[in-house]
């Protein structure tokens, strides 16, 4: 008896110890699937991992091919090659060596930056690896080179944000299955259409594709473009599928104007998380952004938002929410450009999201959006007297340096060669720069 329960409790031991081995092996991870969207300035590659594994960028690689090893890792996948071929990126090759570690073999058509980090589960988001692939300066095109050209005397800017894009789809439809990221750049692309037809103003978007930009990125553009306001295009969406309507909001630093209004805003700050920047770029945006926060873009943006719902009066099925509130975005806080974010409607109501996937009602919109702003440019002070922090009168322009950045990123975004940064802000052959110095940019 004794001799049967000894055999009874090995046999038990042996067969935990068969399904305890796999998991003590470790921490073997696999990819589940890679994507890839293109932007303009880069192309950025996410592969969807069971758990993060430890990653490093192999010293085989040259200029046209970065190789990566992540430890402990196999793939998932169908095929171990992706092709891409987008002017950037020819091709991603997983190739496993030694039989554990997973090369990563990244095939680039022209000499570029790779910037890599991770970013945790989010949401229905898994753990993810991403590869930023920047492209350098002298192959961006022209006009992406230096968006901050000296602004043309008497000509007003506007940046046209539509939210979310490529990894952040944003809020997805009840019913429709609607994604946000596709909704506003639909609207955002005809309220530019509409302002092009006014001599006097300029138009940019943030973004013109299905990418995802930084919310921190987003502020920076307003900045750099000088725009006279900034304009921020959402869908709403609230887990109450009754809730209706088109909705305004400005910045406020501190507290949402009511519990509404800071369910919004959380929604749309998590957009980072899901969308995805390196967790510690974007740590001290409010600590710097709100010092440099001027009230007067406060009450420019408060006129803004009012003219913007009043534009939207008397349209046929569109409930407006007539109380402008204020919520602390993150993508509203350019200093001193009067900026808005308008939620058109929610895709979480079946009426509403009916309406947002009919181009008629895209371009409806974009009609009164553009109203507004030919109001209140119309109204508001002149260029001259909104100046952008950062843009002193004698046109120098500076850049408050962020955690995670490195000096050839800084130089890549604003088309300057390394060594002319390097010589403006006198550090000679140096590379290393501090979180929160201030750099002059040539
Ligand atoms: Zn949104």
């Amino acid at each position: 008896m004794k001799h049967k329960q000894y055999q009874l409790i090995l046999i038990i031991f042996t067969l935990l110890f068969l399904f305890i081995t796999p998991a003590l092996a470790g921490n073997k991870t696999f990819i589940n699937n890679i994507r890839y969207w293109t932007a303009p300035d880069h192309t950025r590659i996410v592969f969807d991992v069971e758990n993060l594994p430890q990653y490093k960028i192999s010293p085989e690689g040259d200029q046209l091919h970065l190789i990566m090893e992540l430890d402990d890792t196999a793939s998932l996948l169908p095929h171990d090659q992706l092709k891409i071929g987008d002017g950037l990126i020819d091709t991603v090759r997983l190739k496993t060596k030694d039989g554990k570690t997973m090369g990563v073999v990244i095939n680039l058509s022209k000499p570029a930056f790779p910037d890599i980090f991770t970013l945790n589960r989010f949401q229905q988001k898994p753990e993810r690896l991403v590869i930023d692939i920047w492209r350098k300066a002298e192959s961006l095109p022209a006009q992406k080179k230096k968006p901050a050209a000296a602004k043309e005397i008497g000509k007003r800017v506007v940046l046209i944000d539509p939210g979310h894009g490529g990894e952040d789809s944003g809020a997805i439809g009840c019913c429709l299955k609607l994604e946000e990221k596709w909704v506003v750049l639909s609207i955002a692309k005809r309220l530019q259409y509409i302002l092009k037809n006014e001599p006097n103003i300029i138009t940019y978007l943030t973004r013109s594709g299905d990418y995802y930009l930084s919310l921190r990125r987003r502020t920076e553009l307003a900045s750099q473009y000088k725009a006279d306001l900034m304009i921020s295009i959402h869908g709403n969406s609230n887990p109450v599928a009754r809730m209706r309507g088109l909705a305004a909001y400005y910045l406020s630093p501190s507290a949402a104007s009511d519990k509404a209004a800071e369910l919004v805003a959380q929604q749309e700050n998590a957009a980072d998380l899901m969308g995805g920047v390196s967790l510690g770029q974007d740590k001290t945006l409010n600590a710097i952004i709100i010092d440099m926060l001027q009230s007067s873009s406060i009450t420019e943006s408060v006129k803004l938002g009012e003219l913007t719902l009043k534009s939207f009066q008397g349209v046929p099925d569109l409930t407006i929410d007539k109380k402008l509130h204020s919520a602390p975005f993150a993508v509203l806080k350019s200093p001193s450009v009067p900026s808005i974010l308008v939620e058109v409607a929610y895709l979480s109501n079946y009426q509403d999201e009916r309406m947002l996937a009919d181009p008629e009602f895209h371009r409806a919109t974009a009609e009164k959006l553009a109203a507004a702003i030919k109001e209140y440019l119309a109204i508001s002070a002149p260029p001259e007297n909104l100046l952008v922090e950062g843009q002193a009168k004698e046109g120098v322009h500076y850049h408050i340096v962020q955690p995670g950045e490195t000096v050839w990123r800084i130089a890549n975004q604003y088309g300057v060669s390394l060594q002319q940064l390097r010589q403006a802000n006198g550090l000679g052959h140096s590379n290393l720069v501090k979180t929160g110095q201030k750099l002059v940019i040539p």
